[in-house]
């Protein structure tokens, strides 16, 4: 609806970022007004307010901005994954492929327990292995239930259909 469509409006498009040939999806503009980033938050957590939500788990860097927000309106607690060597406590990691080479992701061991109802959340599905590494990795602490959410989802590279039919991926913004 209208909400959505003054969303997509803000985000910028940066053409061969990082590298040529690559559109990039800046969410930095999405934030810059006190109306979307309270539309936003407001769509994110009507879908979610009902699932009985523990813990928002977010993925570095732009997993931490509407991770927190999400968490307080859910009143649920909130969990960073971030790059190796990053997080001070016990860890567990997953790694997984990217277009050049390994990246891998960790997460404190202590973080989440079986009674958890998780929601990832991070700005956008590209290919899809950064979350789907997110997702196996809190799959194996054992949880009760994981949700999947991004703000923005980049349909033609069909990121969705990594991950199993039963878990529910969610995006607000889409492109094709
Ligand atoms: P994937 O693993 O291929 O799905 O890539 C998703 C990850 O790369 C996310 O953590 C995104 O933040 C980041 N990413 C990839 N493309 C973009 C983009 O166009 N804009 C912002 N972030 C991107």
């Amino acid at each position: 609806h209208k909400k959505i469509e003054n969303l997509k409006a803000s985000v910028r498009n940066i053409p061969d970022f990082p590298i040529p040939g690559i559109q990039f999806k800046d969410v930095t503009t999405l934030f810059q007004s006190p109306q979307n980033l309270k539309d936003l938050t407001e769509v994110l957590t009507d879908l979610y307010k009902e699932k009985g939500i523990t813990k928002v788990v977010g993925i570095e860097s732009r997993g931490f901005i509407m991770g927190p927000i999400l968490a307080l309106n859910m009143n649920a607690g909130f969990i960073p994954i971030r790059k190796p060597g990053k997080l001070p406590a016990d860890t567990i990691e997953e790694s997984y492929e990217k277009e050049y080479g390994i990246d891998t992701i960790q997460i404190h061991k202590d973080s989440l327990n079986p009674e958890d109802v998780v929601l990832i959340h991070d700005d956008l599905l590209a290919t899809g292995g950064t979350m789907l590494a997110a997702y196996k990795l809190i799959k194996r602490m054992g949880v009760k239930k994981i949700y999947v959410n991004f703000i923005i989802e980049l349909e033609t590279l069909e990121g969705r259909k990594l991950f199993p039919e039963d878990v529910e991926v969610e995006a607000i913004i889409k492109y094709d």
